[in-house]
């Protein structure tokens, strides 16, 4: 029995989400060490820097003394295998994750068998929240308060001025 798991959880995190956090939270209960880990992956068109997403993490994770946060490129498994991690951590929040997280998981497996990975269900009260619709609110003028952190909205902010967050009250 592995006494020392240590656990990888990538994702885009543009941004850091109200699910993300609980997801993380609820696994660091669950792991000896939990990498969280940005891809830095330029064809997505993030809206964040990966240093920004970064921040944000460290600034809502200083307090959780085995998660730590990070950012890769290239190939996640060989990432884990550097990382000497077993585990790859996702969350699963309706079965439209779950097609494109079950050809992931067999293509990792198959370049590196060693390494697992495990799902969480979203939370029921965060399973409807996704960075990508948080944006397209936030940009629509919506408010996306305990969808995010204030420091995150405060992010959104600097990023996306117009509609009708420019002074601060979103609707
Ligand atoms: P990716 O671009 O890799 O999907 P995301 O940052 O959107 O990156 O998501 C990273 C992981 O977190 C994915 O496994 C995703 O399913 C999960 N996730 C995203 N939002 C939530 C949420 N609201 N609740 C639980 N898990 C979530």
């Amino acid at each position: 029995m592995p006494s020392d798991v240590i656990a990888i959880y990538p994702g885009s995190f543009d941004p850091l989400t109200a699910g993300h956090l609980d997801l993380i939270h609820r696994s660091s209960r669950l792991f000896s060490r939990l990498i969280v880990a940005v891809l830095r992956n330029e064809h997505k068109h993030p809206l964040f820097t990966v240093a920004e997403r970064v921040e944000m993490l460290e600034e809502a994770l200083g307090n959780v003394a085995n998660v730590e946060v990070d950012s890769f490129d290239g190939l996640l498994v060989e990432y884990a295998t550097a990382k000497k991690a077993s585990v790859i951590l996702r969350g699963i929040r309706a079965i439209s994750d779950y097609e494109f997280e079950l050809q992931m998981t067999h293509m990792n497996r198959r370049l590196q068998p060693q390494i697992e990975t495990v799902f969480l269900m979203a939370n029921e009260q965060y399973s409807f929240i996704s960075s990508k619709l948080v944006k397209e609110v936030y940009r629509l003028g919506g408010n996306v308060s305990g969808l995010v952190s204030p420091s995150v909205e405060a992010r959104l902010r600097s990023k996306l001025p117009d509609m009708n967050h420019s002074r601060g009250d979103a609707k």
